[in-house]
């Protein structure tokens, strides 16, 4: 999702070999200006950035870890702002937040998308309809409410929001529920009249945080709007919407230090999984190409269980990934929603997003044939890879009605796939990322599935 941006930073790291001029830095520093400005990121933040790294690599001596290194900082400070990150829990339940947001935000769709989130953390959650101002908000919130199995409080023939925000709280304090999120009312833009509304809502249940989302297909406006409801009513954290729509992408870069909120959350696609945690750190390592290792487990982690996860990160580490585990994730990766979610998280992918961007998991005809070539395959050959010799190879082609040339490509992609996987989910794998991003970047797709 951040392939725009990811492929202005690695384009311009690429710019810069180990010892270096001032020419090159000159170079490097347009071209990232350029493609930044292009991705609406906006034009302050950009000069700030640009100038923070320009001073610090000059100052450390021109070459390309200095480079990676200043930017790494910089725009770890540029995301991290003061405040939480990712959904906190209050100290006594429940956990009240308030949904805030314009009306055509996303508002509704991402509250259910945060219950979604927080059921999969195994919690009890609430969410209390008291977006009076749309006729069919309350019924939308039902219909989504029940899209994720979690309980939605409303009320037919109240129509104050206050009351229906108190007798939520109420509910959930006795129902001992974990989170209470309550919808409140959006507008076409910012009129006094709905903030007069919000603001006694705020005042009468005392919730613990208020978020706000921001449309980021309306691109700089969003932030203004951000800005405005933080001066007016004290904002906790930011949630993007519409990521995965045609948002160049620059929002999310600038909105945290623009507004001076943290963002905590992006969404991301249509399906209800899409909700994406914000973690600077994560997300600095996104941008500069090294991938989200950690993100993606957690992702897995809520399709399969936890345990699971951390045994296949043990076995990509080792080395050890085999066919039976490689069918498993795609299994559980169809269940994580869209691929495109998911693609910036592989290390080295990111580079690439765009050739796998459309990727069809479910019906990938490339899917279907390694299906095919595993159920061919022997218990033992499935576990170990390595087994497989010519006359095993040519059985198993002729069990799945494949040629051996393709049996063959299949495995080479495989072994390369977890090769690169191995390779990168280490400490060491980052600096030979950066050894090897000029290749991929020159266009070879290396193993990586068709
Ligand atoms: P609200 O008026 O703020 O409650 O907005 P809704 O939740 O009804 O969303 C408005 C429209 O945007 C709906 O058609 C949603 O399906 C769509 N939408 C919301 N979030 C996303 C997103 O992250 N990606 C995409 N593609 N569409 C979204």
């Amino acid at each position: 999702m951040f392939d725009t941006l990811t492929s202005s930073f690695t384009s311009a790291i690429k710019k810069i070999r180990f010892h270096d001029d001032e020419k090159a830095l000159k170079k490097a520093l347009t071209e990232l200006k350029k493609n930044l400005l292009k991705a609406d990121v906006n034009h302050k933040v950009v000069k700030q950035l640009l100038g923070d790294v320009e001073l610090d690599v000059k100052t450390a001596g021109i070459g390309k870890d200095q480079f990676l290194n200043s930017m790494q900082t910089r725009l770890h400070e540029l995301l991290k702002v003061p405040g939480h990150q990712g959904f906190v829990f209050a100290s006594k339940p429940p956990t009240t937040i308030l949904m805030m947001g314009l009306q055509g935000s996303g508002k509704t769709t991402t509250t259910g998308r945060l219950a979604f989130y927080l059921k999969n953390k195994q919690k009890k959650v609430l969410i209390a309809a008291a977006d009076l101002q749309r006729m069919a908000a309350v019924e939308q919130l039902i219909q989504v409410g029940a899209s994720v199995e979690v309980d939605v409080y409303h009320e037919e023939n109240e129509k104050d929001p206050v009351k229906i925000a108190l007798a939520a709280k109420k509910k959930a304090q006795e129902g001992l529920y974990d989170v209470l999120l309550i919808d409140t009312a959006g507008r076409l833009a910012i009129d006094e009249a709905l903030m007069g509304e919000l603001k006694a809502v705020r005042d009468a249940v005392k919730p613990d945080e208020i978020f706000y989302v921001a449309d980021s297909l309306t691109g700089q406006d969003s932030v203004r709007t951000a800005d405005s409801f933080n001066q007016q009513l004290g904002i906790d954290g930011v949630i993007l919407s519409k990521y995965d729509g045609d948002s160049k992408g620059g929002v999310a870069l600038g909105i945290a230090s623009q507004v001076q909120v943290p963002l905590r959350f992006i969404g991301n696609g249509e399906k209800m999984p899409d909700l994406e945690v914000f973690i600077p750190e994560r997300i600095v390592n996104r941008l500069m190409g090294y991938g989200d290792i950690e993100g993606l487990a957690e992702k897995t982690a809520n399709v399969i269980d936890e345990k699971k996860a951390k045994e296949m990160t043990r076995k990509i580490k080792k080395g050890q990934f085999n066919f039976n585990d490689f069918l498993e994730q795609m299994e559980s990766m169809k269940k994580m929603g869209s691929m495109k979610s998911i693609i910036g998280m592989i290390p080295g992918m990111g580079a690439m997003g765009d050739a796998l961007k459309n990727f069809d998991m479910e019906n990938s005809g490339e899917l279907k044939n390694i299906k095919a070539m595993v159920s061919s395959m022997t218990m033992k050959e499935r576990e170990n890879p390595d087994l497989l010799n010519n006359s095993r190879k040519s059985r198993i082609a002729k069990g799945c009605g494949m040629d051996a040339m393709d049996v063959n490509r299949v495995l080479k992609q495989f072994k390369n796939a977890s090769k690169m996987a191995k390779k990168f989910s280490g400490k060491k794998g980052m600096q030979d990322l950066q050894n090897m991003m000029g290749q991929m970047q020159g266009g070879k797709m290396g193993g990586l599935p068709r």
